[in-house]
């Protein structure tokens, strides 16, 4: 995890402004992880602060029974920008929270127990969906986890018609693997997996907590292809760093979806920061603008980097790139040399989820500074 980077000279942060980070002592970072992906729109943002404020002016929490207006308006927002025909959100605070929800929907919706997950995929560290997680490194102190999951080689399309079948009850799969080390999946293969999962009568979980909310270049990363899934699940930066998770579903899952809940979900103050969140990105063509600058981005580390690393790979602000050497050594030189935090993916991947509203000047910097480190 991230935390090695900094094992030799503790960074600590003071504050943030945009897509910069300061430390105690008014460092300046250019925060090219957006600490995982948690803030789309930059620290501190705005719309989000006021809106955050106003509502704890007004109401901090009430329990989830009684209907609060910014939360039906947080679902009638997130129904209206979810794919396809999905309109039904359930609320949590967390991506592991939102796909433990999917699976028991799942198995609730079709009666069927089996879940198939791709190998290395990451959907969570709770026992459900850590179940469906592929490091065993997670996994096998605490097992026995949940039973019956399956694996399947990712973007293998015949491997996934095979496995899914009548016993089926969801398929679990990121568009494109973050933690797996940004491995994008191909159309051919969603559609695969739409196909072999409708056919069985089982839920397609497309999880989005990574490639979300903008972050590929559309606001969510399945619409690039044609497929529309039965549940698509958020979280990280849907309420731009406070803990917000969301499992937006289909009718048909929604309408069976057992007795599942939680006392926070969508309590009024992070439903207030999500509301802002999703709708300053939609207003304010956010995900164009991260297909814009994520094709600058990555066009330049391909053309300046050229053979000194093995690969760039990527969507819009999601961004890998696998270095000749450990990717370790390069995050420590770019953090405590050159300014910018950014992470791993496996040992050998550098990963770039910026702020989506950074601008050409800081992909440049950040161009220049991966020259030097890998040169
Ligand atoms: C981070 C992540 C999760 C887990 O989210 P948490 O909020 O850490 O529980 C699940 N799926 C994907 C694809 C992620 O990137």
């Amino acid at each position: 995890m991230s935390g090695f980077v900094f094992n030799e000279k503790p960074i600590e942060i003071a504050r943030g402004d945009g897509p910069y980070l300061y430390g105690e002592d008014d460092t300046e970072y250019l925060d090219m992880g957006a600490s995982y992906a948690c803030v789309p729109l930059g620290h501190g943002h705005e719309a989000v602060q006021s809106a955050v404020s106003d509502q704890l002016a007004d109401l901090t929490y009430v329990q989830a029974s009684y209907p609060v207006a910014v939360r039906t308006r947080l679902y009638e927002l997130l129904a209206e920008v979810a794919p396809g025909d999905i309109d039904k959100v359930w609320l949590c605070n967390s991506g592991t929270e939102a796909n433990e929800a999917a699976l028991k929907f799942a198995r609730s919706a079709t009666g069927n127990s089996k879940i198939v997950a791709t190998m290395q995929g990451f959907h969570g560290r709770t026992m459900g969906s850590l179940a469906t997680t592929w490091k065993d490194e997670y996994k096998e102190p605490y097992e026995p986890l949940i039973g019956d999951v399956e694996f399947v080689p990712y973007d293998d399309a015949d491997a996934m018609a095979e496995a899914v079948d009548e016993e089926t009850a969801a398929v679990i799969v990121e568009p494109i693997q973050g933690e797996g080390g940004i491995n994008p999946a191909s159309a051919a293969f969603l559609s695969r997996t739409r196909e072999a999962t409708a056919e069985a009568g089982a839920a397609m979980i497309v999880d989005e907590v990574q490639t979300g909310l903008g972050r590929t270049g559309d606001l969510w990363a399945i619409e690039s292809t044609d497929v529309v899934p039965d549940m698509v699940t958020s979280a990280k930066g849907l309420a731009n760093g406070l803990p917000a998770g969301a499992t937006l579903c289909r009718d048909w899952i929604a309408e069976d979806h057992g007795s599942h809940a939680s006392t926070f979900s969508g309590g009024p103050v992070v439903a207030s920061a999500a509301e802002a969140t999703v709708s300053t990105l939609v207003e304010a063509g956010v995900p164009a603008h991260a297909e814009k600058v994520g094709a600058y981005l990555r066009e330049q580390l391909q053309s300046e980097l050229g053979d000194s690393i093995r690969e760039v790979r990527g969507e819009g602000l999601m961004i890998g790139i696998e270095v000749r050497r450990g990717a370790n050594r390069c995050l420590r030189d770019l953090a405590l040399n050159h300014g910018i935090l950014a992470l791993p993916s496996g040992r050998t991947v550098v990963r770039l989820l910026p702020p989506l509203t950074i601008n050409e000047s800081e992909a440049d910097r950040v161009v220049e500074a991966m020259s030097e480190v890998v040169g």
